[in-house]
């Protein structure tokens, strides 16, 4: 139980606006993505700045509260749920883009800036952040680093943790740490940076993050096979890395997730299909209309159902929009009434929704 000493310090520390208390405000932030997972903190705060975290990371310890750290909670594996009660920190108010070095290659970022925020911000000065998690949108980079967050684009341009260069976090002690930097040799000592990446906030609360940028890919195809085995897909996907082809994305559907999209997007995915690739090489414009005949020809050889090519960037768009919507369709699935009295078709083991 929090007393009213702490809850008084972090007033004075944070402000009255950033340390909720409301019973309807907390109930909401005791959940994330996870299904059926809930716990509701005793006390939410929102820091601004470095100091702040410091600052609530110094009142809990002093007062022997536990300390969860949130993104925007669409994380899958509980993180920011807080089971032992105890102080949520926020970090969404945190979301300024410090700088983005074009002599570099980087971007520095505060924790809570949205993904999608930061990948459009350096889209505009020509330059490429890859990671892509389907919750882009919402997700912040705090939490996609916590949680090593992947994407579409993984099988080529890797995870998050692959594009971070350096991290400034506040450690339970409420010491700042900075660690990692924008040089690649930046490696003598500890890798502190790599044990962080992926701990689910269990070891520190991240402030700053800078990472890697790239130069954008030029040209890219976008393909969508269907199969009427999925089996055949599987040896799609196969013969195609054989054949030293690194799509940027090569992601699999199988029937209950492609309804379950088409019921959610309805793009006139086919219905009755065992499953689907959605397949985009990208790159030099030589390189792309190489593999791109490749690919094609592998699908055909493999016995792809059909094979349908984007005509346009807006096409080849709606088709990755409609993949990235996939977790939430099934999440909407399980509400359906009807699973209340079947078993659930995904075979997720849930039980459904009340
Ligand atoms: C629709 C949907 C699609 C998704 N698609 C993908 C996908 O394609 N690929 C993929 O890998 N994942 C995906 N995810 C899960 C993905 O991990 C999260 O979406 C994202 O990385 C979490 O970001 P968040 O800001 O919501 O973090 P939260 O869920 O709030 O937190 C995640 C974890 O990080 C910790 N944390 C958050 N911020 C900080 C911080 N600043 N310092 C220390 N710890 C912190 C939390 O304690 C928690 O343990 C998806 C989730 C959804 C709901």
């Amino acid at each position: 139980m929090i007393s009213e000493t702490a809850i008084q310090l972090l007033i004075d520390k944070l402000g009255k606006e950033n340390v909720i208390t409301a019973t309807e405000d907390l109930l909401v932030l005791g959940y994330d993505s996870t299904p059926g997972l809930h716990a509701t903190p005793e006390l939410v705060v929102y820091p601004t700045d470095s100091e702040q975290v410091q600052s609530v990371m110094q009142v809990a310890r002093d007062h022997k509260v536990p300390l969860t750290p949130r993104g925007s909670g669409t994380g899958l594996s509980g993180g920011s749920i807080p089971i032992n009660g105890g102080i949520v920190i926020c970090l969404n108010k945190m979301n300024k883009i410090l700088e983005i070095d074009e002599e570099n290659l980087t971007a520095t970022c505060q924790a809570g800036v949205i993904t999608l925020d930061l990948f459009n911000a350096v889209a505009a000065k020509g330059l490429f952040y890859p990671p892509d998690p389907g919750s882009q949108k919402i997700s912040t980079l705090g939490g996609n680093v916590m949680e090593d967050a992947g994407g579409l684009r993984g099988l080529k341009y890797g995870v998050t943790r692959d594009y971070v260069m350096a991290l400034k976090c506040v450690l339970p002690d409420g010491s700042l740490l900075n660690t990692g930097g924008k040089s690649v040799k930046d490696v003598a000592g500890y890798a502190f940076k790599d044990l962080l990446v992926g701990s689910e906030g269990t070891l520190a609360i991240i402030t700053e993050i800078t990472v890697k940028l790239i130069p954008p890919p030029q040209d890219k195809r976008t393909f969508l096979a269907y199969f009427d085995d999925i089996r055949i897909a599987g040896v799609a996907v196969s013969k195609i890395i054989a054949a030293k082809i690194i799509p940027s994305t090569m992601e699999i559907m199988d029937k209950a997730t492609i309804n379950c999209v088409e019921d959610y997007v309805k793009i006139g995915l086919p219905r009755e299909m065992a499953a689907l690739l959605l397949i985009e090489v990208d790159g030099h414009p030589a390189m792309v209309a190489e593999e791109a005949v490749g690919v094609e020809r592998i699908l055909k050889e493999v016995g792809a159902a059909e094979v349908h090519v984007a005509k346009d960037a807006e096409e080849a768009a709606s088709l990755a929009a409609a993949r990235r919507t996939a977790l939430s369709a099934l999440h909407g699935f399980h509400r359906r009434p009807c699973w209340k009295t079947r078993p659930c078709p995904v075979r997720c083991l849930q039980k459904p929704l009340p």
